[in-house]
C-alpha cells in the first residue's frame, strides 16, 4: 500500500488522486494540473482550457483534453471519488433551473401574447422598414412568424426588416408610425421584432445568421414591454428564461440575459425580495465567471463590468439607464442584504 495515499480530490474528475491541494500535481485519471485557484483562469501553459470545459471533456472522452487521452488511466474500484460528484456544468444548470423554472412555467408565450395586439397593418409597417423594398416577401414571412412559425434557416426576408425595426426608437423624433399613437404603434412593432429575433436566434440552425446580438434585442424588448404596459413582463421573462436554459454556458451574452431577467422580475409586484437578491447574485456571479473564461480566448474582456465582455456595445446607455431606473425603484422596499446586492449592480454598471 502507498504510505501516503492521495486524499485530495482532483477538481476536474473528482477522484481522490492528489496528495495536496493546489500543488501543481497532475491527476493520473484525467491529466488536469491542479493549479492554485488564483491561477485557475490565468493564461497558463499547464491547463489551456477552463475547468468547466475540462470537466466536460473528461465526461466525454475520459481526459481533460483530447491530446492527453493516451496518458490517462481508467479509474478503478479502488479510486475514491467525492460523493455526489457534480461537474460545474451540472451545478450551473441546476442553479439556473432553481432560479428560472417559476418563470419558464408561465402559461403564455410572448409571441402569442403580442400577436393579439399586432394586427396585419402593423406587420405591413414592419415589412416596409427596408425603404419599401421587397415588402410582399417580408410581409409573407412576418405573417408566418405571427402565426407562430419561426423561420429555419432565417433568410433575408424578414431578417432585414426585423433587424431594422429592432434599432428603431419609437419615442424619438423619428419614431415609427404617425399620429398620437405613434409611440405605442412603434413599440408594438419593436417588441414584435425583438421577440421574433430572440426566437430565431434560439434555433440552433440559425446560429451565426443574424446581425447584432441577442443582448441588443433584450434591452430593446424590455424598453418596449415597459412602455406598452400590456402585462407582457411575465411572458417576456419566460422567453428570456427559456433561452438561458439552452444557451451555452460559455456564451458571453449570458450575463446580459441574467440582467434582463432581473430587470423584468423587478418590475413585477409579486416577486419576493429574496428572489430578487438571488437573481442579483446570479448576475454578478455569471459576469465574473464569463469574464474569467474569456481570459482564455483571443478576445479577453476589458475592465468594464458587463460591457467589457461584449465586442460591440451598441446599447450600453440603454442598459445603464434602464438598470438604474428599475433597480432604484425597488431598492427602498428591500431588506438590507438584497438592497446591497442590487446597489452593487448599479455601482458596477456605472452611468
Ligand atoms: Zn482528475
Amino acid at each position: 500500500m502507498n504510505e501516503n495515499p492521495p486524499s485530495v480530490a482532483c477538481p476536474c474528475c473528482g477522484y481522490h488522486t492528489l496528495t495536496g491541494a493546489a500543488n501543481y500535481e497532475v491527476c493520473p485519471i484525467c491529466f488536469w494540473e491542479d493549479i492554485p485557484q488564483s491561477d485557475l483562469y490565468a493564461r497558463s501553459t499547464s491547463n489551456r482550457i477552463t475547468l468547466r470545459k475540462a470537466q466536460q471533456n473528461f465526461a466525454d472522452i475520459g481526459a481533460c483534453e483530447a491530446e492527453y487521452g493516451e496518458l490517462v488511466r481508467q479509474p478503478t474500484a479502488d479510486d475514491a471519488r467525492i460523493s455526489n460528484w457534480r461537474p460545474m456544468e451540472q451545478r450551473l444548470r441546476q442553479q439556473q433551473h432553481a432560479l428560472l423554472d417559476g418563470f419558464v412555467h408561465h402559461r403564455a408565450g410572448l409571441l402569442e401574447q403580442l400577436a393579439r395586439f399586432v394586427h396585419d397593418g402593423l406587420l405591413r409597417a414592419i415589412a416596409e422598414a427596408d425603404y419599401g423594398m421587397n415588402v410582399e416577401e417580408h410581409l409573407a414571412a412576418l405573417r408566418q412568424i405571427h402565426a407562430g412559425q419561426i423561420p429555419v434557416p432565417i433568410k433575408w426576408e424578414p431578417r432585414e426588416v426585423l433587424e431594422l425595426v429592432r434599432w428603431s426608437q419609437p419615442d424619438g423624433p423619428n419614431g415609427r408610425g404617425e399620429g398620437k399613437d405613434a409611440g405605442r404603434y412603434g413599440h408594438l412593432q419593436r417588441a414584435f421584432a425583438c421577440t421574433a429575433l430572440l426566437l430565431i436566434a434560439s434555433e440552433p440552425e440559425n446560429s451565426g445568421r443574424l446581425m447584432g446580438s441577442e443582448k441588443d434585442s433584450i434591452i430593446q424588448l424590455i424598453g418596449s414591454v415597459l412602455a406598452l404596459d400590456l402585462k407582457l413582463q411575465r411572458p417576456a421573462l419566460r422567453l428570456l428564461s427559456e433561452r438561458v436554459l439552452t444557451l451555452d454556458l460559455g456564451d458571453a451574452e449570458l450575463p446580459f440575459f441574467a440582467l434582463g431577467i432581473l430587470l423584468l422580475a423587478a418590475t413585477l409586484p409579486d416577486v419576493e425580495p429574496q428572489q430578487l437578491g438571488e437573481l442579483g447574485e446570479w448576475v454578478l456571479a455569471e459576469e465574473a465567471r464569463i469574464r474569467a473564461e474569456l481570459l482564455h480566448t483571443w478576445r479577453p474582456p476589458t475592465q468594464q463590468w458587463l460591457f467589457g465582455l461584449a465586442s460591440y456595445n451598441t446599447y450600453q446607455e440603454s442598459w445603464q439607464v434602464t438598470t438604474v431606473s428599475i433597480l432604484e425603484k425597488v431598492i427602498p422596499a428591500l431588506p438590507l442584504s438584497e438592497a446591497l446586492v442590487l446597489r452593487n449592480i448599479i455601482e458596477r454598471i456605472g452611468m
